[in-house]
């Protein structure tokens, strides 16, 4: 199961990323999902606990945003959202594109946690590394 795995090694990239800064908790982890990454944000929400469970992200609040296919087209100059991602062509003049520009990643946009020492919120972002990706 993909995103079971994907789960490990976001809470591990979590947890790396929060690491120096004494948190007891992590509040929430902002997460961006391409539509292209293949990853399935409701299987990823299922399993997130599973991966989460027994560490400082076993209640956190995970938000995961979806983030749109965009192609860039020579012609019209622009970088525009596809309105249909099996169909890779220009929404402004329906020339085929495969210059995608977004929506291939999924990657951790922020990290909120609560630190011991401070006993305020601090927001850090990061980004998962590139090889944990699956791309079909
Ligand atoms: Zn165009």
């Amino acid at each position: 199961m993909h995103e079971l795995s994907l789960s490990y090694a976001t809470v591990e990239s979590v947890l790396e990323s929060v690491a120096s800064l004494n948190a007891s908790r992590v509040i929430s982890v902002t997460l961006v999902a391409g539509e292209l990454s293949g990853v399935s944000i409701e299987a990823f929400q299922f399993s997130f606990p599973i991966a989460a469970a027994g560490t400082i992200l076993e209640d956190t609040n995970l938000i995961i945003n979806s983030e749109p296919v965009r192609v860039f087209c020579s012609p019209c100059n622009q970088i525009s959202a596809l309105a249909n991602i099996q169909n890779f062509r220009c929404p402004l003049c329906g020339l085929a594109s495969g210059d995608i520009r977004s929506g291939e990643d999924f990657i951790i946009q922020s990290i909120e946690v609560e630190s011991d020492e401070t006993e305020t919120a601090e927001t850090v972002t990061t980004e998962v590394p590139q090889n944990e990706h699956a791309h079909r």
